[in-house]
């Protein structure tokens, strides 16, 4: 059964200090999700009567009437906002993307505009609905909200996320509040976030989380909520979500996530974490030009990080070049750097193998003793990070 896949295929063996990421597989799926898709992939089963399954264990976690599986979250959100725009009817699900003559207009924040690996504009332009952006990026007013809001609005949808604007965005409740007030239902996109419960409650009408993300489920979006919300969105399915359809291996592997999330030893894998992150800011402590303290998730999930903060004048190295020396041994070592050009990043320990701890706390002194020898050459121009990720693109499958 245990096949060494990157044997099979040819691939490099990576450690991801990065967090949850499509690139890399998005996370160790957890057992009992393991052990539900083995089983499903040789059987027969009524789609239908395993997304009411489905609807049951989300309903049970989330304190929603119901709920349904998709593809990914993103997809969560094409579907969830197709669904405000059609309702039930089946004549209109055929007729998406083409909304003319239907309410398809979508308000989000400016500062929510985020991108997790494609755009979110996107995900909700895909329905044929059009992206209505009020506020600024660093700044949102109550008011621009009413405002935002016609008589086409179909949706207001709101993001949690390290990506969106940190500072400056309207609540959830006060966001709740006017969409509600001028009757328009609110979808979270809580792709990330660890909390099942709260965002339903704060008076979102639907939720939306990623089954691959922090549950360990496999690649699979979930959608929590108000009964005949959710239905709107599980009938696209037979419109513009044939496309991005899940099969039977993703709906019983987030039923199983969702269950195994109930018995999961939290505290025991926080404590894990927690040892992967004493031992990595023990071996950074007293580094020249290097700051390393452990931080909290800046969204309120409760899981902690390494920060790691650069002097490039006496490390002799900065935060990408780092990240860039860290990647580059066997095995590949990913960190989290998408902030790296103010000179900092971070260690992400909930992704890892036991034992990887140790062969990360290895590389970190090995970069950093071979920056201080190099004396300068691992100091280069931000700009030409930029320039060698946008090349990226055009080179793949060389
Ligand atoms: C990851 C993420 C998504 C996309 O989730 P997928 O399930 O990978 O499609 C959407 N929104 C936010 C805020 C995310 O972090």
């Amino acid at each position: 059964m245990d096949m060494d896949i990157h044997e099979r295929f040819g691939l490099r063996h990576v450690i991801n200090c990065s967090g949850t990421m499509t690139g890399l597989g998005a996370s160790i799926v957890v057992p009992q999700a393991r052990e539900a898709i083995a089983a499903v992939l040789g059987q027969w089963t009524e789609i239908a009567d395993l997304q009411r399954a489905a609807s049951r264990t989300i309903a049970r976690l989330t304190g929603a009437e119901a709920g349904c599986v998709t593809a990914s979250c993103s997809a969560a959100i094409t579907l969830t906002i197709a669904g405000l725009m059609t309702g039930r009817d089946m004549g209109l699900i055929e007729r998406l993307p083409d909304t003319a003559g239907l309410k398809n207009q979508v308000v989000i924040q400016t500062g929510h505009l985020v991108d997790y690996g494609a755009p979110i504009d996107q995900a909700i332009r895909l329905s044929g609905a059009k992206v209505v952006a009020f506020g600024q990026a660093t700044e949102t007013r109550p008011h621009q909200l009413a405002a935002a809001i016609t008589e086409n609005t179909a949706a207001a949808l709101y993001v949690v996320s390290h990506h969106c604007v940190e500072y400056g965005q309207l609540p959830l409740e006060i966001f709740c509040e006017i969409a509600h007030e001028k009757g328009v239902p609110v979808i979270v996109d809580a792709a990330s976030e660890y909390d099942l419960k709260g965002f339903l409650a704060k008076g979102a009408d639907l939720v939306l989380y990623s089954g691959h993300k922090f549950l360990g489920g496999p690649t699979s979006g979930i959608i929590a909520g108000k009964a005949d919300l959710v239905a709107a969105a599980y009938l696209q399915n037979y419109g513009i979500g044939r496309g991005f359809k899940v099969g039977k291996e993703g709906i019983a592997g987030v039923i199983a996530a969702l269950e195994a999330w109930e018995t999961r030893d939290h505290a025991g894998i926080r404590a894990r974490e927690r040892a992967a992150l004493d031992l990595w800011k023990a071996t950074l402590d007293g580094w020249l030009g290097i700051t390393a303290r452990i931080t909290p998730d800046p969204t309120g999930n409760p899981l902690d990080r390494l920060r790691i903060d650069f002097d490039p004048r006496t490390a002799k190295i900065t935060a990408w070049d780092f990240a860039a020396a860290m990647g580059a041994g066997e095995p590949v070592i990913i960190v989290r750097d998408h902030e790296a050009e103010h000179n900092y990043l971070f260690l992400d320990p909930c992704n890892l193998h036991a034992g990887e701890e140790k062969v990360v706390a290895g590389r970190l002194t090995a970069v950093l003793d071979a920056a201080l020898a190099a004396d300068g050459r691992m100091v280069t121009p931000f700009a030409d990070t930029v320039r060698a990720r946008a090349e990226i693109f055009g080179r793949w499958p060389q």
